[in-house]
């Protein structure tokens, strides 16, 4: 990317809903290369605000999917058959994805090209991999800004999927307004896979793969974890978990999913339980980017190299408390920056 790049332009480019503009502007909210860095937050600075929908499927904004699931259920299968429901709705659909194993493979498994084939053709829908060699905070923080800019070049519905394992659907469920477990009917007890933290996330539960001779099973999975998430206080008062059936392979259960989706934000809307659920993820959002660009700042910082140093190896021997050293650290680095 060259370095005279024009930020307006592109800006509006973006608005526009120029497809190869917003390529190119992920790009670079995904860079992290210093001068990018600038040139992406004065992209994001140019961007309006809020966008009213034209559509009038959804109400007001652009709303926020997260999808999780363990490898496997149909993650998927599934959003290539939702997301082209969505667009014979005439909605536009951006998909992105948080996947923690692209940065330790180098390889994401979101990004497969073979993924998605259908929707990544459809001109109504937008996919883009997970940006791959990053930490998870990292991986997070861009597809934030990311969906920043997919809803600025006029995008209705933004998913973002994530794969089942490790910390990511943490980070997911807190930058989307609703968040969908989809699970597979197995055999025989069906919770056990499930950890009770990411049950303790879902605003709405899939059981996919509900067709064909598992569509028993799937009756069997769904009563349970019915019953699983009565037992779990509800993440907001005007809300509980639901339990759906798909076949993301056979196309059923997908409109009704879609009418719970809009069912929760008009029910969320209507509490104030949106609005509140965005500002505290944008105060969250604040103090990640500090905590963040303190962190990156004192590692980039040459005065505390040698105090850094020297503390994390007594830290590593037991000889020092990390919370002294901790303090220690951060006490010399104010002061220096004081100074200079
Ligand atoms: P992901 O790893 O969660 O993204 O799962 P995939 O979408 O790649 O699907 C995993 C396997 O499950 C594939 O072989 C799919 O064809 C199959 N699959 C996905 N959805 C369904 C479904 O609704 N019914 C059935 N029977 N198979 C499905």
């Amino acid at each position: 990317m060259s370095k005279q790049i024009d930020i307006a332009a592109l800006a509006s480019a973006v608005c526009a809903g120029d497809r190869r503009a917003l390529a190119r502007a992920i790009t670079l909210v995904e860079s992290t290369r210093a001068d990018h860095r600038i040139q992406a937050e004065a992209l994001l600075e140019e961007l309006p605000a809020a966008r009213p929908s034209g559509t009038g499927e959804t109400a007001g904004e652009g709303i926020r999917i997260g999808i999780t699931g363990a490898p496997g259920v149909g993650k998927s299968t599934f959003i290539e058959a939702f997301g082209s429901h969505l667009t014979s709705l005439g909605l536009r659909l951006a998909v992105l994805a948080v996947d923690p194993s692209s940065s330790r493979t180098g390889g994401s498994i979101l990004g497969d090209k073979t993924r998605m084939e259908e929707l990544s053709r459809n001109p109504n829908a937008f996919i883009r991999p997970s940006p791959a060699g990053r930490s998870l905070g990292g991986v997070a923080r861009r597809t934030r800004e990311a969906m920043v800019l997919v809803e600025a070049a006029g995008h209705d519905v933004t998913i973002v999927e994530t794969v089942g394992v490790g910390q990511s659907e943490y980070a997911v469920a807190d930058m989307v307004d609703i968040f969908i477990l989809l699970v597979a009917p197995g055999g025989g007890d069906e919770l056990q896979g499930i950890k009770r933290g990411i049950m303790e996330l879902a605003d709405l539960l899939v059981v996919n793969k509900a067709d064909g001779n598992m569509l028993e099973g799937a009756n069997h999975a769904a009563a349970d974890y019915r019953n699983a998430l009565n037992l779990i206080r509800p993440k907001s008062a005007g809300w509980r978990a639901e339990v759906y059936l798909a076949s993301a392979l056979q196309g059923s259960g997908l409109a009704e999913i879609w009418q719970t989706v809009k069912r929760f934000q008009t029910t969320l809307a209507e509490d104030g339980g949106a609005r509140r659920s965005r500002s505290a993820q944008a105060r969250r959002w604040l103090w990640e980017e500090i905590q963040d660009d303190l962190r990156a700042e004192l590692r980039s910082d040459r005065g505390s190299a040698a105090l850094i140093s020297e503390r994390e190896k007594q830290v590593g021997a037991g000889t020092v408390t990390p919370t002294a050293a901790a303090r220690e650290i951060l006490a010399a680095f104010l002061r220096r920056d004081e100074n200079s």
